[in-house]
């Protein structure tokens, strides 16, 4: 498994979504209004490895857990974002930043379709520093 390469107790810098990610799909939402501003479609990337106490997903947790990220998915969510009341996307999980190949592909196809018409929040155990 894909795991197995990664050292013994790494910590979060050493997490890798090439190691990690199976690029599978725990849920995906459409027209929600709890992930953030506005009308939202919101996709639950399966996979994480922070364990929070009180996790408010814990099955997609497990990289395993879900279906396959597939173009199907990736069209419908496009379509879906097109309606004129949505105003973006939202990447949760599971981890986002851990399973990067299928958040930088869906982020860059909805630059490509909208521009920056739409906004893309993702919520994520991490911390941004500057
Ligand atoms: S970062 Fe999110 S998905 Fe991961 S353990 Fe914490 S609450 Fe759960």
């Amino acid at each position: 498994m894909a795991q197995t390469r990664l050292p013994n107790n790494p910590k979060p810098k050493e997490w890798l979504a090439s190691d990690l990610s199976l690029q599978y799909v725990a849920s995906y939402k459409p027209f929600v209004f709890v992930d953030g501003e506005g009308v939202r479609c919101s996709i639950y990337v399966s996979g994480c490895r922070f364990n929070c106490p009180g996790c408010y997903n814990k099955v997609a947790q497990n990289f395993h857990y879900g279906t396959p990220y597939t173009q199907e998915l990736e069209d419908r969510i496009i379509t879906d974002l097109s309606q004129s009341y949505v105003q973006g996307l939202t990447l949760l999980g599971g981890e986002p930043f851990l399973n990067t190949q299928v958040c930088l592909r869906l982020c860059r196809r909805v630059r490509q379709e909208f521009g920056h018409t739409k906004d893309i929040w993702s919520w994520t155990g991490y911390t941004w520093t500057s």
